[in-house]
């Protein structure tokens, strides 16, 4: 019996899951990539002996990953070679205050104590955070739930009730957490999905579990070496990989779509088509899609942006941690102005990797390789910002890494590479430079993202960041093998 065929728009993680999970499920896959390479926004940056991750840097959840190769009787251990860090994040602070986080109860309780936090508020803090995440994880992350439908269904009034709906993130960790310090810390998980601790529904306080249950990973040589890893199950398992391959249209007739012209003007003809292209930019750019219609998808704007720093540094900085974060002296206006006003910060808050920390392939011997990642708002179309007001930008958040400890870093800079969010749309297509898919806002859409099966045509599936659950590596994964038990649940009804 011939196998059906099913077309991959985009290899991001998203789409390597899905068609990784398809090609379990007996089907025949094919992705097209527009770039050189697949990964997507898992992407890595090679130069003057300084190796950098141009997008994700912090692995969690990796047994999400893990399921990939179980399933075709392989390890994880075997393709990828991950390990754990200590400390998870060094958080730095205006007044010099510097705390750490370590999932180990006894030295977190140390850390809150040293910033005169009681370990306890800690720690009722974490058990709240695990019981959203118990709560969010068996249904809408484990069964894939898309509509509002499914949600009753699953889990009935009573349940609903445990989300903390009336609560904004923030004002679920206050509930808990008396210093500001320890308060700025855990509104900044938020980082995980690009949004806005003051904007985002209580149950977000999910995310702290996943780091302190199931640990914060890295992987030896950089992350790009997921990709190789799950490239090499793709080839194992028959998938073909078009590389450089742009999907420029998508055919349709009727309710159903029939395939896909790349940008050489061929068709390639599918029976099911998944698009790892993100909802918005797909139905208006490949389906054209009437404004009536886009107007529908608005309320998944997209999540924030970033500025994308690297540094190659001729010296090391010892007060690094492999992940460090330096505070905002006002982290609500910060929000207010990244998400709100759609303005770039005055006083951002700045995610700092140094690699190099732990890992000594990846700079030259006594050299540190930064990664520097402020979020900052997605592209607004009606009030564009230049390359220029970036990299003026770029400056300010140099200038307060100098103020808070890195003394002369501009000077100890020889290698250098910045990518703004203009950059970050052309590289992958993402709705207006997005780099987590969909914002997670209490008020514009209670967190929700787009459904995977699309609600136009039967036989057209999206995968990634855009639709439910969300962005962040181990949710498309995960949303990926979920798009597969849609495919096959509606082929084989
Ligand atoms: C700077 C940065 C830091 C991050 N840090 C972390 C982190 O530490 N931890 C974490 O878990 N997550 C992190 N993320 C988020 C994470 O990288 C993403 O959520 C995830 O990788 C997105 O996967 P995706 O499947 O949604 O698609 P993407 O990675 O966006 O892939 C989509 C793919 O589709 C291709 N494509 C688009 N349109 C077409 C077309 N028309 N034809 C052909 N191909 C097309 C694109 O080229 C791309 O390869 C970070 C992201 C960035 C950018």
């Amino acid at each position: 019996m011939n196998k059906k065929r099913v077309i991959v728009i985009g290899s991001g993680l998203g789409g390597i899951s899905a068609a990784i999970s398809l090609a379990q499920e007996g089907y025949a896959v094919a992705i097209h990539e527009k770039n050189a390479q697949i990964g997507g926004k898992l992407n890595v940056l090679k130069a003057q002996g300084y190796s950098f991750d141009l997008g994700p840097s912090i692995l969690t959840l990796p047994h999400l990953f893990g399921r990939l190769f179980e399933r075709s009787g392989r390890k994880l251990e075997d393709y990828i070679p991950i390990r754990t860090l200590r400390p998870h994040w060094r958080n730095f602070f205006e007044d010099g205050t510097v705390v750490d986080l370590y999932p180990e109860p006894e030295k977190m309780a140390e850390q809150a104590r040293k910033v005169g936090e009681d370990p306890v508020n800690v720690e009722r803090f974490l058990k709240y955070s695990a019981d959203l995440y118990e709560l969010v994880n068996d249904g809408y992350f484990e069964q894939g739930l898309d509509t509002s439908d499914d949600f009753a269904k699953f889990y009935g009034l009573w349940k609903f009730t445990k989300f903390d709906l009336f609560r904004t993130m923030h004002g679920g960790v206050k509930r808990f957490l008396k210093t500001r310090y320890l308060q700025d810390v855990f509104d900044y998980f938020i980082k995980y999905v690009g949004s806005s601790a003051y904007h985002s529904p209580a149950f977000m306080n999910c995310l702290p579990n996943i780091q302190f249950r199931y640990d914060l990973w890295y992987v030896d040589g950089g992350l790009y070496n997921i990709a190789i890893g799950l490239g090499k199950l793709m080839t194992e398992l028959g998938v073909e990989v078009h590389l450089n391959s742009e999907v420029a249209e998508v055919r349709k007739q009727g309710e159903r779509v029939t395939g896909i012209v790349t940008k050489d003007g061929a068709f390639h003809a599918a029976d099911i088509l998944v698009s790892n292209m993100e909802v918005i930019p797909a139905y208006e750019k490949l389906l054209r899609e009437d404004t009536q219609f886009l107007r529908t998808l608005e309320k998944y704007e997209p999540a924030c942006s970033g500025l994308v720093l690297e540094l190659g540094l001729d010296c090391q900085y010892p007060q690094l941690a492999h992940h460090n974060f330096f505070f905002s002296e006002h982290q609500r206006e910060h929000f207010h102005t990244v998400f709100r006003k759609r303005q770039l910060p005055p006083d951002p808050t700045i995610y700092l990797v140094a690699a190099s920390r732990t890992d000594p392939t990846v700079a030259p011997p006594g050299c540190d390789c930064l990664k520097i990642l402020p979020h900052i708002p997605f592209i607004d179309d009606k009030n564009p910002l230049t390359r220029e007001d970036y990299l003026a930008f770029k400056e300010r958040v140099v200038e307060k890494l100098e103020r808070m400890g890195l003394k002369d870093l501009r000077q100890h800079v020889v290698f250098e590479h910045c990518w703004t969010p203009l950059d970050i749309q052309q590289q992958y297509y993402s709705n207006k430079g997005s780099i987590y898919g969909v914002v997670s806002d209490r008020f514009k859409n209670l967190a929700f993202k787009a459904p995977k099966q699309s609600t136009k045509y039967a036989n057209l599936f999206f995968v990634g960041g855009s639709v439910n659950p969300g962005g962040g590596m181990p949710m498309v994964v995960l949303c990926g093998q979920n798009v597969a038990k849609k495919v096959v649940a509606w082929d084989h009804p």
